[in-house]
Parts: C-alpha cells; sequence; structure tokens
C-alpha cells in the first residue's frame, strides 16, 4: 500500500479522495494554487504545497511544479481527480518514470481513449456496439456523402480530438454535408489542433447511459452498473441516476458483462466510464472516460462500495477488493450538481458565501469544499456541490430529494439549487420519462 499520496486537485474532488485516503490510514499532500490557500482540502491534508498562481495552466495543469511537489513531499502515489490532468497521458508517463504511481490507467490506454476514432476503433474491435459510421477519419466530400447515404441522414460530424462537447456538427440531409463537413474541419483544427473528423449517424431522442467498469490490470474486469445522465444542458450534465429508470434487470446485466469483457480483454487497470446512446433498446458506444467521474456517488450509493477505496487497491497492486457476484444492487440514487450559477442564465455567480447549511438525515450524502464564509474564487468551474440522495426505490429517493432540497442553504451567491426544487415537481422526471433534449427544451420553455 502506498505512504503518502500526493491530490493533484481542487474542490470537492480533492476532499472525496482526502477522505479515502485517510480511511486507509495515507498520509495526504495536497497542492493548491495562490487562490485556493484557504480551501477546505487544504485545511484537512497533512501537507500542501503551493504550485503557483491562480490560472490552472500555472498551477493545477503545471506538469513540472506537482512532480518537484512529489519529490519534495516524498509522495509515493498522485491521484489525479477529474479534470485537470486526470486523462493526461503524458503526465501518467512522467510520473512512471520518477517511479511515482499514477492512480489511473497507464498512459497508453489514456491515448488510445483520448483519440475518439481509435476509441471507437478499439471498442468494436472489443465486441462493444458503436454508432453506426465511418470508419476511421473522413477528409474528402464524395467519402462523407458515400458514408452518409448509406447510414441515413441525419448525420453528425464529430472531431476526433474533441471533448467537452464541443467540435460537433449536425447535417439533416445532404445539402448541410458539405458545409457540416467544412465547419466541423476547420473548427476542430483551431480547437485542438488537430481536424481528424469522423461520421456517425445521429440518435434523435436518445439517453446518456454509462457503464462504471473497473480493471485490476491483470486480465480481471468488473462493471457497478449504470448511471442514466440524460438531464443535460450544453451536453454538460446537471442531473445523474442509478439505476436508470429506463433499463430491466436483462439489459442491464446484458451490456454490464459486454463492458466488463471488454475491460478485461484490454487489460486496463483502475476506474473507466464507457459511454452510450441509448436508443429503441439499442446501445451506441460514444466515448470512454479514462478516469474518475463527477457523478460516481450514485454508483456508490446503490452498490455500498467506495469507488476511490478500488483505485487506490488496484493501483497499489492489492487488486479488486470485489468480484462480479459481489456487487449488489440496492435501492435508487439521485445526484444534483449545484452550481454557483444563475439558475435560469446559467451564467457563473463568484462571490462569498455568507450561509452554508447542508441536508441531513437517511440517505443524505453531500460531497462539497465550501463552508460559511468562503469566498469562490473566479478561475475554475462552477461547481461547489454534489447533492446524492439514497432511497430503496427511485419513489421514496425522490420524495427524500424533495426535502434534502428544501433544506440546503445557500446564501450569499446564486446557485442552481432552484432548477432542482422544479424539476423534483416535473411529472416527466417523476416518470422518468426523459431523453438527451430533455433539459434543454424544458429550460426553452420556462424563458
Ligand atoms: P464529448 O467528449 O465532447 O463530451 P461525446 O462523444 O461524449 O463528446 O458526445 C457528447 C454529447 O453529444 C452526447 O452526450 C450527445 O448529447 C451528443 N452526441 C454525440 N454523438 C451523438 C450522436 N451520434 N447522435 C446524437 N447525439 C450525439
Amino acid at each position: 500500500m502506498f505512504q503518502k499520496i500526493l491530490i493533484a486537485n481542487r474542490g470537492e474532488i480533492a476532499l472525496r479522495v482526502l477522505r479515502a485516503c485517510k480511511e486507509l490510514g495515507i498520509q495526504t499532500v495536497v497542492v493548491h494554487s495562490t487562490a485556493d490557500a484557504d480551501a477546505m482540502h487544504v485545511r484537512l491534508a497533512d501537507e500542501s504545497v503551493c504550485i503557483g498562481p491562480p490560472p490552472s495552466r500555472d498551477s493545477y495543469l503545471n506538469i513540472h511544479q506537482i512532480v518537484a511537489a512529489c519529490e519534495i513531499t516524498g509522495a509515493d502515489a498522485v491521484h489525479p481527480g477529474y479534470g485537470f490532468l486526470s486523462e493526461n497521458a503524458k503526465f501518467a508517463d512522467i510520473l512512471a518514470a520518477h517511479n511515482i504511481t499514477f492512480i489511473g490507467p497507464s498512459g497508453d490506454h489514456i491515448r488510445i481513449m483520448g483519440d475518439k476514432i481509435e476509441a471507437k476503433r478499439t471498442a468494436k474491435r472489443l465486441g462493444i456496439p458503436v454508432v453506426p459510421g465511418s470508419d476511421g477519419a473522413v477528409t474528402e466530400e464524395k467519402e462523407a456523402r458515400r458514408i452518409a447515404a448509406e447510414i441515413g441522414y441525419p448525420v453528425i460530424i464529430k472531431a476526433s480530438a474533441g471533448g467537452g462537447g464541443r467540435g460537433m456538427k449536425v447535417a439533416l440531409s445532404e445539402a448541410d454535408l458539405e458545409i457540416a463537413l467544412q465547419t466541423a474541419r476547420s473548427e476542430a483544427g483551431a480547437a485542438f489542433g488537430d481536424d481528424a473528423v469522423y461520421i456517425e449517424k445521429y440518435l434523435e431522442k436518445p439517453r446518456h447511459i454509462e457503464v462504471q467498469v473497473f480493471g485490476d490490470g491483470a486480465g480481471r474486469g468488473v462493471h457497478f452498473g449504470e448511471r442514466d445522465c440524460s438531464l443535460q444542458r450544453r451536453h454538460q450534465k446537471v442531473w445523474e441516476e442509478a439505476p436508470s429508470p429506463a433499463l430491466n434487470a436483462e439489459e442491464r446485466a446484458h451490456i454490464g458483462g459486454v463492458c466488463a469483457k471488454a475491460i478485461a480483454d484490454l487489460g486496463y487497470s483502475g476506474a473507466g466510464t464507457i459511454e452510450f446512446l441509448y436508443e429503441n433498446g439499442e446501445f451506441y458506444f460514444i466515448e470512454m472516460n479514462t478516469r474518475l467521474q463527477v457523478e460516481h456517488p450514485v454508483t456508490e450509493a446503490i452498490t455500498g462500495i467506495d469507488l476511490v477505496h478500488e483505485q487506490i487497491r488496484v493501483a497499489s497492486g492489492g487488486g479488486l477488493s470485489v468480484r462480479q457476484e459481489d456487487i449488489k444492487f440496492n435501492g435508487h440514487a439521485i445526484e444534483c450538481r449545484i452550481n454557483a450559477e444563475d439558475p435560469r442564465t446559467f451564467t457563473p455567480s463568484p462571490g462569498t458565501i455568507t450561509h452554508f447549511h447542508t441536508p441531513g438525515g437517511l440517505g443524505i450524502r453531500v460531497d462539497s469544499g465550501v463552508y460559511s464564509g468562503y469566498k469562490i474564487p473566479p478561475y475554475y468551474d462552477s461547481l461547489i456541490g454534489k447533492l446524492i440522495v439514497h432511497g430503496r426505490n427511485r419513489v421514496e429517493c425522490m420524495m427524500r430529494l424533495r426535502r434534502a432540497l428544501d433544506e440546503f442553504v445557500v446564501d450569499g451567491i446564486k446557485t442552481t439549487l432552484p432548477l432542482f426544487r422544479d424539476l423534483v415537481g416535473n411529472a416527466d422526471i417523476a416518470n422518468g420519462d426523459y431523453d438527451i433534449h430533455w433539459l434543454e427544451k424544458y429550460l426553452a420553455k420556462e424563458e
């Protein structure tokens, strides 16, 4: 087991990882920018190192400073959290070269999944169902026309290097294709320095369903069921739940089994999420994230398993603590992402939180690094906390969520709490009847 883990992140996820380390009796080091000197993770860690000024590129993305902080403090492993350097293959390679363990998969696996064309090709080879489309990059309009005619319109053109919902263009018919191909390529080139794009069928009313997987790096793979993250705004997840209201036990076991086998065959190590669009009973792979996800707590709530403990165990060579047959699903969980944003316009609302009171009681978990008097710096993303609610079934979970949202107090700034108070009373949400476009349509109607 590791002696000392350096946490290369901030906010709620830094605290989340710190808690797991404390439980396992592992010493903790956190790094922080000058803007985060008063952050909760800095106060609670055994040691902290200031690694630079507020902008992320000078601090949380500064590989040299983070490696130096490991050397100074004698940390033997790094947990990257999510975002920042968590899917940076070069970072994983540099740590390995310094004999520091990256708590995550190998640099090579990160590289494969970071290139969407390569990821899709790999998924297909491993028996994971993919969206029909081109086999690789498409450059010629003639070829694009042929493929689009074959799979049928509408089609979507996606950047191989894309991420965060950027670099995608939809062509409804052949008339749109040429311009969609050209703009997608030039936007991808400008945004990612790589203009490779590919074509796939555009699914009109899918749900976003993702499978939590783990590999032990020695050929064993397991799945922890799925999460439904269809409630999105600008491709950003807002509300996540497990299990998906749309799947039955048979579909769950089937897609979970396919993913676990693929992870085993790949020789993957650590936590991963295989993301699908789901429409008319079919799953279509879109991408794999090679890290812990923001929404991992809903999976923890229904399985009772601490996924960060598992990540640390696997990275230290101790293997997974569970076999597939030990993973049982119990009840229903929902997570709401509470952002420091206007609940209608979603413009960021940094400032000082004058009063912060979290709900409690059975089935309630709040993961947050903020407190009364905390000043939210304007440099980072606006997530200030996550409310995770668990119940024996979806109805009980929703009742509890409504009550917890009423108890939650965040004064001094605007937050997205009012949006969740509206959603929890909505009939479609109560029925679990929504797709990836539902929230945007709902918000447009409310305006
Ligand atoms: P990113 O890495 O940028 O998040 P993804 O491939 O995960 O890109 O896609 C992000 C979102 O774009 C999906 O959740 C979905 O809303 C939409 N999307 C992607 N591919 C398709 C498709 N083939 N059909 C319909 N929507 C799609």
